[in-house]
């Protein structure tokens, strides 16, 4: 038996200028062939789950391509089909497939990135069992239920469960092949915009609804996943679904994606999040700090990295330092020309310079210039680093050449590239004690929590206007699809679900 197996993950946020070419696909690009297998083999991807269960059962293993890019802009035309050619160019000959994909990508010319290839796979390989394994912001589309057999998504966020999905996807896939089960699938899609602070399982709605999806599954289904949708993506529908898996047929699958999508839908109001004006975030991280022997963590959800966002937009640090807050460590401010001059003026130097807020963000209307900062060159780095925290555990990072200035009342962490908090090792890279300041800015939603709130006295979420801001009216979406919630009231969306029990199926 040959089994395909690849890798290609990518969240778009239509809205985002960082570019999203080949190149992006990995720490040197994407990896193909053996290197794609070397990359996963004993990780904690889905992809590594998949090379795990084929391997069990002596299966031929086929790996054309490991490619994960972190979220941006919509990704190049050439890097997507090259990555697509790769994949659907070996999948002929193979018995079944299964890929780890994202679920929210969106190509240049293509708003529906994992859709497209799926129903292309189909096409070549007719019959050939398709599996999938998708995060919990995929955004579901009728082409991607319509030509796969098998989807589960993650159950966590942050997501830990990667391997654990892939050992979920992988497992009823391979069921199917023995003629074990022959599964059915069903969806629902709601008319909702959520927003991924409320998306956390640990707390709140997304984690009722998935402890819903758990039930079903100890009740017989054989994999429910609730899909929170990345709503910052110009396409039809970005929005929160449900996937079903089940044994018996579609109309019981169809049944059971409503049941949970009916108490979402009743849930919708707690989806929403409201910021409270920046000024505000900033005079609470400052009261929060008195007295404390740990450092205040100031979360920029608005510029960030794992949602698209340039990195370099400065509110937070201007609002800080205009309220007077000091001792405050800075996580990388992505700023390649910046970095350029620091490293000529060399260590030791003091040099006088404008940081952030040079990459375009004309889509969301806005317009600042540069923070002009005076500092000292304190430490050039290479910007490699590998991590000790929960997320990527051991995974080698790179920020780019990093260099560490001192402005006084702020140590700025200035990169080559984009990059989110995933560990200390943000700091280290650079010589920056991370413990000892009062304050730590770091331009995350998520990511940053495992490791950094252990480290902290209190956290407080600031919302910067940039391209992930939580402020939806900021963006201007052209092709998404209205009414949908919070952006219209909730009695002009066309929302059914079929009667319980279910007459027929969808
Ligand atoms: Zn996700």
């Amino acid at each position: 038996m040959k089994i395909l197996v690849a890798r290609l993950n990518h969240e778009t946020n239509t809205f985002s200028p960082v570019p999203t070419p080949l190149e992006a696909f990995g720490p040197d690009g994407p990896s193909y062939d053996v290197e794609a297998y070397r990359e996963n083999k004993g990780m904690r991807t889905a992809m590594s789950a998949f090379i795990d269960l084929a391997e069990e059962i002596g299966a031929e293993l086929v790996t054309p391509v490991s490619a994960t890019a972190n979220p941006s802009g919509p990704v190049d035309e050439i890097a997507y089909r090259a990555l697509c050619e790769r994949i659907l160019s070996a999948a002929r000959g193979c018995d079944a497939v299964l890929l780890d994909l994202h679920g929210a990508m969106v190509a240049r010319s293509c708003s529906d990135g994992e859709g497209y290839l799926l129903k292309r796979l189909r096409a070549a390989i007719p019959g050939v069992p398709v599996g999938v394994a998708l995060d919990l912001h995929a955004n579901m589309t009728e082409d991607m239920v319509a030509n796969a057999d098998v989807i589960v998504g993650f159950k966590t966020y942050p997501h830990i469960d990667m391997y654990e999905t892939g050992v979920h996807a992988g497992r009823l896939l391979l069921n199917l092949l023995s003629g074990k089960s022959k599964p059915a699938m069903a969806w629902r899609r709601i008319p909702l915009l959520s927003h991924s602070l409320r998306s956390a399982t640990f707390i709140g709605p997304m984690k009722k609804a998935v402890e819903a999806a758990c039930a079903e599954e100890a009740a017989g289904s054989l994999g429910v996943s609730v899909f929170a949708g990345f709503a910052l993506a110009d396409i039809e529908a970005p929005c929160v679904s449900v996937v079903v898996v089940d044994a018996s047929s579609k109309a019981q699958a169809q049944q059971t994606a409503d049941r949970i999508a009916r108490q979402i839908w009743a849930d919708r109001n707690e989806f929403f999040y409201s910021s409270e004006p920046l000024s505000d975030s900033v005079a609470r991280a400052k009261q929060l700090s008195e007295g404390k022997t740990k450092p205040v963590l100031l979360l920029d959800h608005g510029d960030n990295c794992t949602s698209g966002g340039t990195c370099d937009t400065m509110d937070v640090l201007e609002e800080a330092i205009r309220q007077g807050l000091d001792g405050i460590g800075v996580g990388p401010i992505c700023d390649p020309e910046a970095v350029a001059q620091l490293i000529y003026a060399g260590e030791g130097a003091l040099v006088t310079l404008d940081l952030g807020n040079k990459t375009s963000l004309d889509v969301i209307n806005r317009r600042k210039p540069p923070m002009r900062v005076t500092g000292k060159v304190v430490r050039i780095s290479d910007g490699y680093y590998t991590v000790t925290g929960p997320t990527y555990s051991g995974q080698r990072m790179a920020l780019g050449r990093t260099v560490l200035l001192d402005i006084g009342p702020a140590e700025i962490v200035i990169s080559e590239r984009t990059h989110e908090p995933w560990d200390i090792g943000i700091f280290t890279c650079v010589g920056l004690k991370a413990e000892e300041k009062r304050f730590l800015l770091l331009k995350s939603r998520m990511y940053a929590r495992p490791v950094f709130e252990p480290l902290a006295a209190a956290l407080v979420e600031c919302d910067s206007h940039g391209v992930t801001s939580s402020d939806f009216g900021l963006f201007k979406f052209k092709n998404l699809s209205r009414p949908v919630v919070p952006l219209d009231p909730a009695e002009k969306c066309k929302v059914e679900f079929i009667s319980q029990p279910a007459a027929a199926p969808v």
